[in-house]
């Protein structure tokens, strides 16, 4: 007999709602998280904005679950009372070439089932905004934000009442295989400490392909590199005259330095892209040059001395500098070949949007139907 039926590593957005997901299906499931506390990775180190699926062109799992995770998200928000707001966004274009990338992103939207942006001209986009500066914008009105902590205290409460339960400071160190075929969970630092399940989920961020790396039997071929790109966000200490998101076009690596509201009214722009080589969510105020610039740029009211360093996020990427985007991997049995084993990486952007529809692909991969 195992301990539990699904062990879920990783208390951040995705697995505290795969543990609720599956916890709703009659499960018996533990949640072992490393830190202090849930969602104090890159779930609490974000813009919070509920993407609407505009930007991920030949990625096709981050597309059809950011469309698809979205609608579930803003349904459960109203639902469980998690404050949130459908703001819209304007992303703005000041160059031909930059009008191409709005050309661009407005073809995929629709292939992808979003078919409610709108493009305006400058006049009629400050008819919207009336201090913003832009030759062209795309209206994305089923864009919002919401307040990230709130949602996941309600995922974890819906997951404790359905008899899930969340222990920290518990890090998982390896996963082997018993012989009648349920995993063995090592606890880190701990040298007896160990836990049998029927079913694994690695939902561990930026600790999940080291995790894989000590996942007996796996396939190092199914291992993949992680690499990571901070984000860092520069609060706006002021008034801002602006209801909508505001974002440039995409850049390598992000969707460009862009204005987000928070729920309580707060503003910041980011984040931006830096490539490091470790963990490291320190931000460096040298970079304010460039986010006084961008502000600058698409606000001329925009006052350069309110603008001081916040926070990072850091992206959990399966490709380097240069490298093309990725998209999610959400690799389950039929693709690794280990029944009772789901792993997640690279889940950056929109993750927190997607997370209610990846919870969903991880329940059917695992053969969990409610
Ligand atoms: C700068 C930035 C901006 C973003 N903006 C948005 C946005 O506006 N909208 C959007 O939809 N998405 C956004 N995202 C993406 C979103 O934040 C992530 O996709 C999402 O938070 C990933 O959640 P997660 O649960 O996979 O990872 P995490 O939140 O990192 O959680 C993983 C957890 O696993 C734990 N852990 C690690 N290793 C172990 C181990 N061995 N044992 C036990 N526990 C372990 C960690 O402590 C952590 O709590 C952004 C990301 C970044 C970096």
């Amino acid at each position: 007999m195992a301990d539990t039926d699904v062990v879920v590593i990783g208390a951040g957005v995705v697995g505290l709602a795969v543990a609720r997901r599956l916890a709703l299906a009659g499960l018996d499931v533990m949640i072992l998280e490393a830190e202090t506390n849930f969602g104090t990775a890159t779930s609490s180190r974000n813009s919070e904005v509920i993407h609407a699926g505009l930007y991920y062109d030949g990625l096709p799992l981050k597309s059809s679950l950011c469309v698809s995770g979205r609608q579930m998200l803003y349904e459960y928000c109203a639902r469980r009372n998690v404050p949130h707001r459908r703001t819209g966004k304007l992303i703005v274009a000041f160059t031909d070439q930059e009008r191409g990338a709005l050309d661009k992103i407005l073809d995929h939207a629709r292939v992808a089932g979003v078919d409610d942006l709108e493009l305006l001209d400058g006049a009629q986009a400050r008819e919207m905004e009336p201090e913003l500066a832009c030759a062209w914008a795309l209206h994305s009105p089923s864009t919002g934000i919401l307040d990230s902590y709130a949602f996941m205290l309600a995922l974890l409460s819906d997951a404790e009442q359905a008899g899930a339960c969340l222990v920290k400071r518990t890090g998982v160190s390896a996963l082997s295989r018993h012989r009648d075929g349920d995993w063995l969970v090592f606890i880190d630092g701990e040298r007896d400490a160990v836990l049998s399940t029927r079913l694994v989920v690695n939902a561990a961020g930026h600790g999940a392909c080291a995790l894989a790396a000590k996942t007996e039997g796996l396939d190092r071929n199914h291992v993949p590199r992680g690499y990571y790109a901070r984000g860092s966000y520069f609060v706006y200490h002021g008034p801002v005259p602006f209801s909508h998101l505001i974002y440039p076009v995409p850049v390598p690596g992000g969707l460009g330095t862009h204005l987000t509201l928070g729920m309580t009214g707060s503003a910041r722009f980011g984040p931006d892209v830096e490539w490091i080589d470790q963990l490291d969510y320190s931000v460096d105020p040298s970079r304010g040059d460039l986010f006084r610039a961008a502000a600058g740029r698409i606000w001329p009211g925009f006052r350069p001395d309110l603008l001081q360093p916040g926070y990072c996020g850091i992206r959990p990427k399966l490709g380097g500098r240069g490298a093309p985007p990725s998209d999610f991997v959400i690799q389950g049995p039929s693709a690794h070949g280990l029944a009772g084993l789901v792993a997640l990486y690279g889940i950056e952007s929109p993750g927190l949007t997607a997370s209610l529809a990846i919870a969903e692909t991880v329940a059917s991969q695992l053969g969990a139907s409610r």
